[in-house]
C-alpha cells in the first residue's frame, strides 16, 4: 500500500476545509538562519548519523541532528544522560569513539520515550539508574515506553535534589517543580559547567509545537529562568542540533515572555469580537474556535514582528518561529485560563452573569 492509498491523494488532503489543518510547503516560510543548522550538515554527522563533541573535561554532547543527549567520562566509568531512540545505538558508538570506559550510570531527565526510549542499549545488570521518583512511577506503569528492548528501571530516585559523586565527578540533580513534565529534572556538572535541561529551550530555534509538548505551560515558562540560574558553558536541551549558550537561553526566555505578554494583552482586548453576533450561541465549539483563532493570530503577529534586543524581529531571529509561534500562542492563551487564573472578557460575555 503506498502513501496515496493510505492518506488519500494530495488533492484530497487539501480539501478538509474548516475541519482540517493547513498543509504548507517550505517556500511558505522564512529561510532558516545559518547558525540554526548547527551540526546538521557537518561531514561526520552526515557520514555516521551522529556528531559528538567534548563540552569540557570529559563531558560530551552527542546529537543525531534532531535529538541531543549528554554523557560524562569520569575516568573509571561513563555516566549517560538520556538515550533518545533517534540516536539509538549511535549513542553507544559515540561513547566508544571517545572512551573505553564502561557505561556504569544512567540518568533519566524525564519519562518521555522520545528522550529515554533507547536506554535498553546500555543493558541493565550492574547499571546504576537514577531518576526523579515520578519518572520511575511512569516507567513501572508503562514499561512499553522502552519499546521491545524495555527500559532499565531506576535503581535510585529522589524528589527535590541530590548530588551524585561518580569517581570524583559531581552531578547536581535538581527538580524545582512541574515544568515540561512532572519529574523533569536538570542535571548539572559544576566542574565541567555542562547542564542538561531537556525540552525547555531549542538553541537557535523556536520550541517545537505547543511549548515543546509540555504538560504544564506555566512551569515550562518558569524553567527558562531556572536554566539561567546555573553557571554553564553549554546547555544540552534535547533539540535540535547544537548545544545552547547563555545567549540562546536568554533569547528563548525573552521570546516566551513576549508571547505571554501579548497573550495577556489579547485577553484584555477580547471584548469587542464581531464573530459573536455573526455566529451566535448555538454551537459553542465554533464560538470558541473563532475566539482562540482570533486571539492566536493577534499574539502570533505581535510576537513575530517584535523587534528584539539584537535589532532583529523574533521572526528573523529564531528558526521556525513563523512555523511554531501560532502553536505556542494558542497553548499559552489556554494556559492563562487554566494555570494563571485569568477569567477572560470573552467568557464573561458568552456566559450569562448575575446582574
Ligand atoms: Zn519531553
Amino acid at each position: 500500500m503506498n502513501d496515496h492509498a493510505k492518506f488519500g491523494t494530495p488533492t484530497d488532503r487539501h480539501h478538509l476545509g474548516a475541519a482540517g489543518m493547513p498543509l504548507n510547503t517550505l517556500s511558505d516560510y522564512r529561510p532558516i538562519p545559518a547558525d540554526a543548522y548547527g551540526t546538521l550538515f557537518l561531514p561526520d554527522r552526515l557520514a555516521k548519523g551522529y556528531h559528538v563533541e567534548e563540552i569540557n573535561d570529559g563531558a560530551f554532547y552527542v546529537t543525531s541532528g534532531a535529538y541531543d543527549a549528554m554523557f560524562v567520562a569520569t575516568g573509571n566509568g561513563v555516566v549517560a544522560i538520556d538515550a533518545p531512540p533517534l540516536l539509538g545505538v549511535n549513542m553507544l558508538r559515540a561513547i566508544r569513539e571517545v572512551t573505553d570506559e564502561p557505561v556504569t550510570h544512567l540518568i533519566y531527565s524525564h519519562y518521555h520515550s522520545d528522550h529515554i526510549g533507547a536506554a535498553g542499549i546500555f543493558g541493565g545488570d550492574g547499571l546504576t539508574v537514577v531518576s526523579h521518583e515520578y519518572t520511575r512511577e511512569m516507567i513501572e506503569r508503562w514499561p512499553d515506553l522502552g519499546g521491545t528492548r524495555g527500559l532499565p528501571t531506576p535503581t535510585h530516585t529522589f524528589s527535590t535534589s541530590e548530588t551524585l559523586d561518580v569517581n570524583g565527578v559531581k552531578f547536581q540533580l535538581d527538580y524545582k517543580g512541574v515544568n515540561h513534565t512532572p519529574g523533569n529534572i536538570f542535571i548539572y556538572t559544576p566542574k565541567q559547567k555542562a547542564l542538561a535541561a531537556i525540552d525547555i529551550i531549542s538553541p537557535g530555534w523556536s520550541a517545537f509545537k505547543h511549548c515543546d509538548a509540555s504538560e504544564n505551560i506555566r512551569g515550562w515558562a518558569e524553567a527558562h529562568d531556572w536554566i539561567l540560574e546555573y553557571d554553564f558553558k553549554a546547555v544540552v536541551s534535547g533539540h535540535v542540533n547544537r548545544w545552547g549558550t547563555r545567549e540562546d537561553a536568554q533569547a528563548s526566555r525573552d521570546y516566551t515572555a513576549d508571547i505571554i505578554a501579548f497573550a495577556k494583552e489579547a485577553l484584555d482586548q477580547a471584548e469587542d469580537l464581531e464573530f459573536i453576533e455573526r455566529i451566535g450561541f448555538s454551537n459553542a465549539w465554533v464560538l470558541w474556535e473563532n475566539y482562540f483563532n482570533e486571539m492566536t493570530n493577534y499574539v502570533t503577529k505581535k510576537t513575530l514582528e517584535k523587534v528584539t534586543d539584537n535589532g532583529q524581529t523574533w521572526g528573523q531571529r529564531l528558526a521556525g518561529a513563523d512555523v511554531m509561534t501560532k502553536y505556542h500562542a494558542y497553548t499559552i492563551l489556554e494556559a492563562l485560563r487554566l494555570e494563571y487564573g485569568l477569567v477572560t472578557a470573552f467568557e464573561k460575555r458568552i456566559i450569562p452573569q448575575e446582574a
